[in-house]
């Protein structure tokens, strides 16, 4: 067992550590969570445009209302002079008949428009409720979502905790020149800086040496450092 073996376990516990927090940037529920709250965000705006237009509606309801209200005590009015036999000149009581029957006329279209006012509503309340019932679900899947996430970060989290340790562990005997240009390799080379040498074979790009390089590499002492000449990468002898 050389240094070299010991950083091939290195290698291995980063490797693993590396998957892990790949894992845990990329768990299905962080997807689903983040759509879920795009979603709610849309819903929101859309809600709050709805409350509006339904407010809006709840005020021209009641606008239409106050002025048949009026209307209202105008027919009566002219009802109550017209029937108490105050005014007895006819072409006075023609003129207050005329004015009447305008009044009502003016009511009867008043009283379709509150109507139509009323349904324009009851619409849009609807509409309200429907997107508020659509908001708490969504609310309810954030919050699942958002425990699923806690709960598999955990578990990735204590993993990764063992992995680190045992990495810690194996790095004790690598000399600080080598550990240096295993994190420097590392960086520049997607993670994998050291790898075995089999059958000839660099594990690190997997291609074959020339027969005459693994010769020269099998001549040099067990605690050289090696490296492939394809790749750069730390070359740990069987
Ligand atoms: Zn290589």
């Amino acid at each position: 067992m050389t240094v070299f073996h010991d950083l091939l376990k290195v290698q291995e516990h980063d490797t693993a550590a590396d998957r892990l927090r790949h894992r845990r940037q990329t768990l299905p529920e962080l997807g689903e969570l983040s759509a879920t709250e795009d979603g709610l965000a849309r819903l929101k705006a859309a809600l709050a445009e709805e409350v509006n237009g339904a407010g809006e509606a709840a005020r021209g309801q009641r606008r239409l209302e106050g002025e048949l209200a009026i209307l209202e005590s105008k027919v009566s009015e002219l009802d109550a002079k017209l029937y108490s036999g105050v005014v007895t000149v006819p072409r006075e009581l023609q003129a207050m008949q005329t004015e009447g029957d305008a009044l009502r006329e003016r009511r009867a279209s008043l009283e379709d428009e509150v109507l139509e006012a009323m349904g324009a509503r009851d619409a849009l309340d609807g509409q309200v409720a429907d997107l508020e019932r659509r908001r708490s679900e969504l609310d309810a899947q954030g919050e699942r979502l958002r425990a699923a996430v806690a709960e598999g970060q955990a578990d990735i989290d204590r993993e990764l905790a063992g992995e680190l340790a045992a990495r810690a562990l194996a790095a004790e005997s690598i000399p600080a020149d080598v550990a240096d240009l295993y994190e420097q390799l590392r960086a520049r080379l997607s993670g994998i800086a050291a790898a075995p040498l089999t059958n000839g074979r660099c594990g690190g790009c997997h291609l074959a040496l020339p027969a005459t390089e693994v010769a020269r590499l099998r001549k040099e002492p067990a605690e050289t450092l090696v490296r492939c000449e394809q790749c750069e990468r730390i070359l740990v002898r069987p």
